[in-house]
């Protein structure tokens, strides 16, 4: 997708420090945090949103939560846990139309949603 930010983050045009990255996600810290941690878990496929799941490109939605496992051991807050969100369509609050994971953590997370 020509336009979209996170397909350029992604894909290496816009250069940016990943935590993590194998052939189907890349991980990034997000620039406004709303926690001591707060990472984003991006596909190197363009995918606009949850709905958009399917046979064909689960695999990218498994490969996110390997992601999710393995950058939060080696930031060592597996053990204390986290927070995965993902933001789909107007009412979800989802304001980049590339699908991708929030990692929040690294503190005492509040329960009010979620
Ligand atoms: P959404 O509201 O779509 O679920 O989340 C989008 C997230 O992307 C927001 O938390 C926002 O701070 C983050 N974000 C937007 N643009 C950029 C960017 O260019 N770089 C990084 N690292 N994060 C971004
Ligand atoms: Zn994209």
């Amino acid at each position: 997708m020509a336009d979209c930010i996170f397909c350029k983050i992604a894909n290496g045009e816009i250069p940016s420090e990943f935590l993590y990255e194998d052939d189907y996600v890349v991980v990034i810290k997000d620039i406004n945090p709303m926690a001591k941690v707060h990472l984003l878990v991006l596909t190197k496929e363009h995918i606009c949103c949850a709905n958009m799941f399917d046979e064909r490109n689960s695999i990218y939605a498994a490969k996110a939560f390997e992601a999710v496992a393995k950058v939060t051991k080696k930031l060592g807050i597996d053990e204390a846990g986290y927070r995965v969100i993902n933001n789909c369509g107007e009412d979800g609050g989802q304001t980049v139309k590339h699908v991708h994971f929030h990692i929040l953590g690294g503190q005492k997370l509040s329960v009010d949603m979620a």
